[in-house]
């Protein structure tokens, strides 16, 4: 006869060797084994490996949630972005149609969770994410993220910050490169990258920004912009010279240079992605969005963030789907690029 504690103690051994004897598999949960609605959600279907995990040292690439939005000046909902991004990302299969990569192949893919935010006090937050992004970067993991508003995109810099200031090609209807709003505030998701290349963390004349439009206050964060030799490419020069000739630009101008990546969903119209705080008319397909992330292939990619999906302004998940679908083509080139370099 077993009493409740052999029972338990026996349970418990079995866990034990479980643990110990078992490796964890980084490959996602394939949907032709369990179907891709069960489950609890993470991104891609991959491990939930914590920052004080034990194995978080086998993990190459980590992708992290940042539920923030206070930096949004108008619309704002991008706070509930990951959790909306993770429930679609599970329609992500493995292989990359085009080019036929695998990253969960060539590195170990875990998601992070969530990074710890602060809706209520934003220097108190900035501080939080790059908190959390350093200890990611001494532990040599490169940071895949899903936001959030864009303000996400300077702590993380922060965060990964090295000796030499990074190079970066920003996709996005707009500069970001803005001083203040409302009389003062300097932080906001139209100023991160002003600040970082103040403080050092981008060299502007490595910094290229891609699909620019919509209408302007007075363009005074364009002329900055230039003033600072930052390469602010339109979305009429893009069309007038054509996307793989413009991409050829971008990959020069960046060379071999550690390169972060930010994609900001409003670069893509707001007839394919309208779930977004600051949609403008006259932007990238779907079709091209994916081709933009593909010309990355070879470069030294040290990172990347896909933010500004706001599931209030679409409830259907469509942005989401195309969030997530950026977010696995960002994944691909990061993942070879960090096979590469391993
Ligand atoms: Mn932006
Ligand atoms: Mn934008």
């Amino acid at each position: 006869m077993i009493t409740d504690g052999v029972m338990t103690q026996h349970i418990s051994s079995e866990k034990k060797v479980t643990m110990s004897d078992t490796p964890i598999s980084f490959e996602p949960v394939s949907g032709a084994v369990s179907p891709r609605f069960a489950g609890v959600p993470t991104f891609m279907r991959l491990p939930n490996i914590a920052l004080n995990h034990p194995d978080i040292a086998k993990v190459d690439i980590g992708l992290v949630g940042v539920p923030w939005d206070a930096g949004t000046t108008n619309r704002p909902g991008a706070r509930h972005g990951p959790r909306q991004l993770r429930d679609l990302s599970t329609m992500i299969r493995a292989v990359h149609p085009h080019t036929g990569v695998n990253p969960f192949k060539l590195v170990n893919c875990a998601d992070l969770g969530d990074c710890p935010v602060n809706p209520a006090d934003i220097q108190d937050c900035l501080t939080r994410i790059t908190n959390f992004y350093s200890e990611m970067h001494s532990k040599n993991i490169v940071p895949l993220t899903g936001g959030g508003d864009h303000l996400v995109s300077l702590p993380i810099l922060r965060g990964i910050k090295r000796k030499d200031p990074l190079s970066m090609i920003h996709i996005d209807a707009h500069t970001d490169l803005f001083d203040e709003y409302f009389g003062g505030s300097k932080f906001t998701h139209g100023t991160p990258f002003r600040r970082a290349i103040e403080e050092g963390l981008l060299d502007p004349t490595r910094v290229v920004q891609i699909g620019i439009r919509g209408t302007m206050y007075d363009g005074e964060d364009i002329e900055w912009g230039r003033q600072n030799g930052v390469h602010i490419i339109t979305i009429d020069e893009v069309y007038e010279t054509g996307l793989d000739a413009i991409m050829q630009k971008a990959r020069d101008i960046v060379g071999d240079s550690p390169t972060y990546v930010s994609f900001d969903i409003d670069a893509i119209d707001p007839a394919y992605a309208p779930g977004t705080g600051t949609p403008e008319i006259g932007g990238f397909t779907s079709y091209e969005a994916q081709r933009i992330v593909r010309k990355l292939a070879g470069l030294n990619l040290i990172g990347a963030d896909l933010v500004e999906v706001s599931p209030p302004f679409d409830p259907t998940g469509g942005t989401g789907w195309v969030g997530v679908s950026i977010m696995f083509e960002l994944l691909c080139v990061l993942a070879t690029a960090t096979e590469k370099s391993a």
